[in-house]
């Protein structure tokens, strides 16, 4: 559902069209409140099927959405799709197809001026719909839905949602519920504010954020898809390639993701570093993990967080190379800096204050005179497609370097 302001919403539908529309579309129980904008997931319920992220049958097969464009859709609306369409390829291993004749699962995507969006949770089988109308026709839009048609809930619905959001003083019809079904806590990564699940904050069904360093949330805060987005749905999708590392949460780390987080050779003297990350004051922060203290170290506005719950770790499942997707370290000055935006792992975030760029990881060797050398993880960001100085924490302070490598997949 679409993320503009519900009182825009309000004022352009009526309850009776609303309550028409609710009841031809999806015959379920009439519900005591709803609005056309930001559909609570109530118009769900009574869907077989439709609950679960990642129920047996619910995903799309090999991440392949077979698609119908409607023929009210104008040339405009099929760039705005195709530009949706093209987050997805670009950030996932999710491929929009054209149905061909036979494909019984199909979404059809159309325009309904009485919605802002509209779409299925998950793949109900047979056909269903990703819709956009009025005052929402954007690539924003087309991406939350498509979202939901993948599976995706809304992010401010997740079941840790209260840590992250403050609903003081709005009313109890307008704050959209907790999703108590079909949610893994365990697999959930992130809080992710920049969501295009999120709605906008500063509304009641949006929530206020928490965290002081953020004040936007949704498409208020990103365009396309969000890093953790693309994260969630590698995951969700079992994505391998380039798109198979998986960020694990440190406390929860099996066995077997032991033997899949890389240190690349990166060794100091508490023993070798693994890239791990945590959401610190708004940003997606990335550092250093070392496997023996069990602590993810990471730098936020020259402060150092030294952390042992709710950080995530690297994990690469299937090694360094497999089927020909290869990760590995680049030096910072040996490639165009084009190349390593292209193939770097996407990992963090910085803060609205610091521009909300993506942040790759960097590793690097800090030397203090001639006996004493540090190796060191942190990030660097890309601004413009350049990327600038990488920077790292060392003991309380925050270094910036030049000469830094990159984790690249290709
Ligand atoms: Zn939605």
């Amino acid at each position: 559902m679409g993320k503009i302001s519900l009182r825009f919403c309000r004022l352009q539908i009526s309850l009776a069209k609303l309550l028409a529309a609710q009841f031809f579309v999806l015959m379920v129980p009439v519900p005591t409140y709803g609005y056309v904008c930001n559909v609570p997931n109530e118009w769900f319920r009574g869907l077989n099927n439709t609950r679960a992220h990642t129920a047996n049958g619910a995903l799309w097969p090999n991440g392949v959405v077979k698609y119908t464009l409607h023929s009210s859709l104008s040339n405009r609306d099929r760039v705005t799709i195709w530009k949706a369409f093209t987050e997805f390829h670009e950030k996932t291993c999710i491929r929009f197809q054209p149905r061909q004749n036979g494909d019984p699962d199909f979404t059809e995507i159309l325009t309904d001026d009485d919605v802002c969006g509209l779409a299925e949770v998950c793949k109900i089988g047979g056909y269903q719909f990703t819709k956009f109308g009025q005052g929402c026709r954007n690539v924003e839009t087309m991406i939350h839905e498509l979202g939901h048609t993948l599976c995706l809930y809304h992010e401010q619905q997740r079941k840790d949602r209260d840590e992250y959001l403050s609903f003081q003083g709005c009313p109890q019809q307008e704050i959209l519920p907790i999703e108590e079904d079909g949610q893994d806590t365990s697999t959930l990564g992130l809080y992710d504010y920049a969501s295009q699940m999120h709605y906008q904050c500063g509304f009641c069904d949006g929530g206020w954020p928490r965290s002081p360093s953020v004040t936007k949330c949704g498409d208020d805060a990103t365009t396309g898809l969000s890093l953790l987005d693309a994260d969630n749905l590698n995951r969700i999708y079992n994505c391998q390639g380039c798109f198979r590392h998986r960020w694990k949460k440190m406390e929860q780390l099996t066995s077997q993701d032991r033997k899949n987080v890389h240190s690349f050779g990166y060794k100091n003297s508490f023993g070798y570093l693994y890239p791990c990350r945590a959401l610190v004051n708004g940003e997606i922060a990335v550092g250093k993990y070392s496997r023996s203290r069990r602590v993810c170290s990471v730098s936020n506005q020259g402060k150092l967080y030294e952390l042992k719950h709710g950080a995530e770790v690297l994990t690469i499942p299937g090694g360094r190379t497999q089927r020909g997707a290869t990760y590995k370290l680049v030096r910072s000055g040996s490639v165009s800096p084009n190349y390593l935006v292209a193939n770097a792992v996407n990992a963090g975030r910085l803060n609205e204050a610091e521009g909300g760029a993506q942040t790759f990881i960097a590793y690097a060797t800090l030397r203090k005179g001639f006996w004493h050398k540090e190796d060191v993880i942190g990030k660097v960001a890309t601004f413009e497609g350049e990327l600038g100085n990488a920077k790292f924490s060392v003991g309380e302070r925050e270094l910036a370097s030049e000469n830094y490598f990159v984790l690249t997949c290709t």
